[in-house]
């Protein structure tokens, strides 16, 4: 996390202001990928990558909002801020205002600034963090104060309704309501969770493959019409099933032949993986090192070979750390088609593993990566 020292003196410095200061998390997600929004479930930590907002308020009717990512400032009037996206990095916190004024909220003039250290696109939920961050900061000064999961529920309405992006619930609900060492298996229908412990030495390698391939955007609604699809012939025959949470593997060897073959394999995808999610969790509170190693990598060529949602580079990434001094599991984490591997590993051994990895891969794919050493920290909160 950076500084909070210094993003005050930068809001002193830009406002004139002493702020208050927020924080909110990125996240990495062990394991559950797609799974949020077929009501599944997902196992995200938080992690120590985060992005801070401060906030103070004015007296001349504006909200200004400045990035210091971006080194860019954007101006409104208080009664006349946007109701639409417009493709800037400011939808971000300006989605997050118009939810709370669509929930009976005044949005106060006020300076904004935001500043994070969340590898941005990378698939550690830098939107996530910048929205809960926006939540706490205009929310304090608006009067506007929720529990965590209504406040991720909002965050995630932001992104979706503001920001234009179809993303399920589990990023922000991570960011908001994580817990230091430990990660989080979220039941993405009633948003009950239990938490489990990472051990004290273990580590989360994050290995960021440096690529994003430019399939995204669409791809990623065109696998969630697929799922609905696998979802719709099984409901033909049992109507009870709404999502792919109520379906089984049985009803999909019954009934896979009606579905195209793209919709059996991502049905597939998605009903398995979120069972191995619940036995990860398991496997994780036991303490079974084995168990939760096996069920990463068999998720990782699930969501490699059935859901097609991985790519070359995250491939090498996962296959170059399976013979690596201290692996526990490996799997390309976060929406696909690039981004980061997340690793488990022994704390005594993630130092060399991440050189070792690191070489391995630029000896394949001739692209440096960045590889952090990571810990599950605390969602988000006021500093
Ligand atoms: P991810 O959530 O995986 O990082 P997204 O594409 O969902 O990727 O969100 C990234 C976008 O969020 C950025 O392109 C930018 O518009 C916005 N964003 C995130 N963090 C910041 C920040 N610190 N300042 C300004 N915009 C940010
Ligand atoms: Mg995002």
């Amino acid at each position: 996390m950076h500084d909070p020292a210094e993003l005050r003196s930068l809001h002193q410095a830009r406002f004139g202001v002493e702020p208050a200061i927020f924080v909110a998390p990125g996240r990495v997600n062990l394991i559950g990928e797609h799974t949020d929004y077929a009501e599944g479930f997902v196992m995200p930590a938080a992690i120590d990558f985060a992005t801070l907002a401060g906030i103070s308020p004015r007296t001349d009717g504006k909200v200004v909002i400045y990035s210091e990512n971006y080194q860019e400032e954007r101006v409104f009037d208080t009664d006349a801020l946007p109701k639409m996206h417009s493709r800037h990095w400011s939808d971000y916190p300006l989605g997050v205002m118009a939810i709370l004024a669509g929930e009976g909220h005044t949005i106060p003039p006020l300076s904004l600034s935001i500043w994070g250290d969340v590898p941005l696109g990378s698939g550690l939920s830098s939107s996530a963090a910048i929205e809960v961050a926006t939540m706490l900061a205009v929310g304090s000064l608006a009067g506007a104060s929720y529990p965590g999961p209504v406040l991720a529920r909002l965050c995630q309405r932001a992104e979706n309704e503001f920001v234009g992006a179809n993303a399920g619930i589990m990023d922000q609900f991570i960011s908001a309501n994580g817990k230091k060492d430990h990660a989080l298996l979220l039941d993405c229908r009633d948003l009950s969770y239990k938490l489990a412990p990472i051990p004290p030495d273990v580590e989360l390698v994050i290995a960021n493959t440096m690529v994003k391939h430019a399939v995204t955007g669409g791809e990623y609604a065109t696998r969630r019409a697929e799922v609905e699809a696998a979802c719709a012939v099984i409901a033909r025959h049992r109507p009870e099933v709404k999502f792919l949470r109520d379906a089984t593997l049985d009803d999909l060897a019954r009934w896979g032949g009606e579905m195209t073959p793209e919709a059996l394999k991502r049905g597939r995808h998605i009903i398995s993986e979120s069972l191995r999610t619940v036995a990860a969790a398991d496997a994780l509170l036991r303490n079974d090192r084995k168990e939760l190693g096996r069920l990463m990598a068999e998720a990782h060529w699930s969501y490699s070979r059935d859901f097609e949602a991985s790519c070359i580079e995250a491939d090498v990434m996962v296959e170059q750390a399976q013979d690596l001094p201290g692996l526990i599991g490996a799997r390309l984490t976060g929406g696909g088609f690039g981004g980061c591997t997340v690793n488990l590993v022994e704390a005594i051994h993630a130092a060399e593993f991440r050189a070792r990895l690191a070489e391995r891969y630029e000896a394949k794919i001739g692209i440096k990566p960045e590889i952090h050493l990571c810990h599950a920290s605390e969602g988000a909160r006021k500093l």
